[in-house]
């Protein structure tokens, strides 16, 4: 048996994807992503083709039922897709994950009209959405956020200013998190709206530049008393917290699909050029330096895996350690890919350091895997204080 890297599609399993779906997903990242990988890196374009086939085809909305337009999937698939496309591009992957979390609350939450209205064109890629909770004073500490929404006669006040937010620059619609009760705070007194981003009084602002997964567009929106319709608000006011805890952790599991990915793109490029590049009479792969240091990478890469899909295994259960277990998933694909990208870079040598090779691309969409979608540092905090629980 052989352990073939560039051969083998993506290693997870999936539950509702049969052979066809797969190889479906495996074909449209061969030739609709990987081909254009470099080039969206280099000019930062948001690739609204791409997105725009992935919703007649079916790749947004993986758990989503499908009376809402989704694909009625399980997590197991959603990591699948995850990982396969990031195996194009982590941009594109980032961006069905943006669409999948959305997904999830507004089919669990919103009512019909709001779900004909934001859902349905979501999924179908004809409505581009952001989901804003990160601002200037609060980022890993949520419950923190000042942004406010009061009550006025026909609705709602919304002022404040969001940064850090994926799609602000292109977004139709934003699902804003807003404090409507400063004395409950995070105990209740923070609500989710729908607005739509060309409401007079948001706009967005500065359009950042980033080190890596440079299509995904990333952007600031401000919130300067913008009047807002009653039918913003997103299920019941001040539970924000709830809905969000029943996101996050799918989310979670998602980016640990993405840095899964980004690892199996690394291997796969850094054998071929641990065989084809000749130093001191022999490849270098010849050297136990090199080929243990890509055999660690695969053993890594292979547990990273088996973690993800127990994780994702555990979402679909409905296990009370899912949240967890998705939290470890996360935390262990994303810290692994980033070694695994410099692992890559080092095979290749300078020109591991030289735009146009795709590691030196890897080695930069790597590093937020650790930093998005909470940081390393909150996943340790999540599994320690669980840990720590259970013996106390
Ligand atoms: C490319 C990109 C896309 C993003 N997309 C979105 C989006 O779509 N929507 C959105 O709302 N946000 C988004 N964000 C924001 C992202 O979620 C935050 O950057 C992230 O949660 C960390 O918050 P922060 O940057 O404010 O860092 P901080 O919270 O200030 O943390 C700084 C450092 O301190 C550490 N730290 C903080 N508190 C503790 C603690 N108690 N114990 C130990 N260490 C601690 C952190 O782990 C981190 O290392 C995005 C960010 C980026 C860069």
């Amino acid at each position: 048996m052989t352990f073939a890297p560039g051969t083998a599609n993506s290693r997870i399993p999936t539950t509702l994807f049969g052979a066809d779906e797969r190889a479906l997903v495996a074909q449209f990242v061969d030739e609709r992503i990987r081909p254009i990988a470099a080039d969206l890196d280099e000019t930062e374009r948001f690739p609204e083709e791409v997105y725009s086939e992935m919703g007649k085809i079916g790749l947004f909305g993986i758990t989503v039922p499908e009376e809402f337009g989704g694909v009625g999937g399980t997590a197991l698939d959603y990591l699948f897709v995850m990982e396969s496309l990031s195996y194009g591009y982590a941009s594109i992957a980032d961006q069905c994950g943006l669409v999948e979390i959305l997904g999830s609350l507004l089919s669990a939450y919103a009512t019909p009209a709001q779900q004909e209205e934001y859902l349905l064109p979501l999924l179908a890629a004809e409505k581009r959405c952001a989901y804003a909770m990160t601002e200037p004073g609060s980022g890993s500490d949520l419950g923190s956020i000042t942004t406010r929404a009061e009550r006025t006669a026909t609705g709602w006040r919304l002022r404040g200013e969001k940064i850090y937010i994926h799609n602000a620059p292109v977004a139709d619609f934003a699902v804003v998190l807003a404090v409507t009760d400063p004395e409950l705070g995070k105990r209740g007194g923070i609500s989710v709206f729908l607005v739509d981003v060309d409401t007079p009084g948001i706009s967005r602002a500065y359009h950042e530049h980033k080190m890596g997964q440079r299509a995904s567009q990333i952007g600031g929106l401000v919130f300067d008393d913008a009047e807002i319709d009653e039918s913003a608000l997103l299920g019941e006011e001040g539970k924000a917290f709830g809905y969000m805890m029943k996101v996050l952790a799918k989310g979670r599991l998602g980016i640990s699909g993405l840095a899964l990915g980004i690892s199996r793109a690394a291997l796969d490029a850094a054998v071929p050029q641990s065989l084809d590049r000749h130093q001191f009479g022999r490849a270098i792969a010849d050297n136990q330096a090199i080929s243990f240091s890509l055999a660690s990478v695969a053993t890594e890469l292979q547990a990273g895996i088996a973690l993800s899909v127990s994780a994702a295994q555990a979402l679909d259960a409905g296990d009370a350690d899912a949240e967890v277990l998705c939290s470890m998933a996360k935390l262990n694909a994303s810290e692994n890919c980033v070694r695994h990208t410099d692992a890559a870079v080092q095979v290749f040598g300078g020109n591991g350091f030289i735009r146009g090779y795709e590691v030196e691309r890897l080695y930069r969409d790597a590093r937020i895997t650790k930093i998005y979608e909470g940081t390393s540092e909150m996943q340790r905090l999540i599994i320690s204080r669980s840990l720590l629980r259970a013996a106390g």
